[in-house]
């Protein structure tokens, strides 16, 4: 089955600010809820606008869509998507059903804040790259600050785990909150255990009780040949330490690339503006062009303009996915000189005695003159 778009089945459009998409699936989460919707094939739907929201919301995995589309979160090969299991709905549902009393509806009896593993954060980290690095590749060493779960108490923050007093296990404290329109039961994390449901008889020395341990690490990164600005690596397991023992998150890349003083790139294709001579432009000649992998002779026929546009098909950019090649635009631009020597002015001055007019813009011109 083909999946839908993300931005098809939250409806909004590409370009849709944060609060626009929350608002979209906080509308479908009320109306497709499976445990208060009537609607045919609520879950399914549940499900789906569940997932785009997640990926919609987060800024990292949205541009990824946007560049890759599902193909980005599909793994190795299967149609799975994005895994969201991990993903924190609480402060939408919490805006939705929370305070009244709905908040369970959402985790299966315990809201996030439980005792449960969880994957750690995803980080973003920018990096910047000469126009040459990306169009080749390279390897970068970075630094990182990887936080990890503690070795001693597997990310737990002690020892001798027991039930929380406080909240019996359950990770929350429900409490009665009296308005005008009546009393209603609110349920906030449990401030003892931090909603773990557990605490413990030992507070872990290793750590002092956070949990984790920051290591800076520094490791070594090939950035592919092709890359652009905006487009992203992702670096797997060095992100945000896990949630009660989960694994870490992931870091991903952003590239920014410096400008090159000659060529512009846009996508695979490079494009560079030539200045030529208006001799060479009129009696044509053959000049050597740089390029992205040596030079190139070009011939320039007798007769050119500017903004003549020439092809030297595959001297582009090595497409990052495809391994294809773009092609480079080499766009003249003849230059009139603004000093000439005694000599060239008067070639120029036998020049214009001569019937240089070409076109029939000289005589339409010609015919309107008053
Ligand atoms: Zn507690
Ligand atoms: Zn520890």
């Amino acid at each position: 089955m083909n999946k839908r778009d993300y931005y098809e089945v939250l409806g909004v459009n590409k370009n849709a600010t944060l609060n626009e998409i929350k608002s979209a699936f906080r509308k479908l989460a009320k109306l497709y809820h499976p445990d208060v919707s009537k609607e045919p094939y609520a879950a399914e739907k549940f499900k789906e606008a569940q997932e785009a929201y997640a990926i919609l919301s987060d800024e990292g995995k949205r541009k990824q869509y946007d560049q890759f589309g599902h193909n980005a979160f599909s793994g190795n090969g299967g149609a799975q998507g994005f895994d969201f299991s991990n993903f924190d709905f609480s402060d939408i549902f919490g805006d939705i059903f929370g305070s009244s009393g709905f908040g369970d509806f959402f985790s299966g009896g315990r809201t996030s804040t439980g005792n449960r593993a969880r994957k750690g954060r995803d980080s973003l980290m920018e990096m910047r790259l000469t126009f040459e690095e990306a169009v080749f590749g390279t390897k970068k060493t970075i630094k990182l600050n990887v936080s990890e779960n503690c070795d001693d108490c597997r990310g737990r923050g002690g020892h001798d785990e027991k039930t929380c007093p406080t909240c019996h296990g359950s990770g929350q404290v429900t409490a009665e909150q009296r308005t005008i329109l009546g009393s209603f039961m609110t349920k906030t994390t449990c401030s003892t255990c931090q909603g773990k449901g557990v605490t413990y008889e030992k507070r872990c020395n290793t750590c002092r009780g956070t949990g984790k341990k920051v290591e800076s690490k520094t490791i070594e990164v090939k950035i592919p040949a092709g890359v652009d600005n905006g487009n992203q690596l992702r670096i797997p397991g060095k992100g945000e330490a896990g949630i009660n023992g989960g694994p870490n998150g992931d870091v991903y890349l952003e590239f920014v690339v410096e400008k090159h003083p000659l060529f512009e790139r846009n996508g695979n294709d490079i494009y560079m503006e030539l200045p030529i001579t208006i001799t060479d432009a009129v009696l044509g000649t053959k000049i050597d062009v740089p390029t992205l992998t040596g030079n190139v002779k070009l011939t320039i026929p007798a007769g050119s303009e500017t903004n003549d546009k020439h092809r030297l098909k595959g001297k582009g950019i090595e497409d990052v996915n495809y391994h294809n090649k773009g092609d480079m635009y080499v766009i003249l631009k003849v230059v009139v000189p603004n000093k000439l020597t005694k000599e060239q002015k008067k070639l120029f001055e036998s020049l214009r005695k001569t019937d240089l007019e070409d076109g029939d813009q000289f005589k339409k011109v010609r015919k309107y003159l008053k």
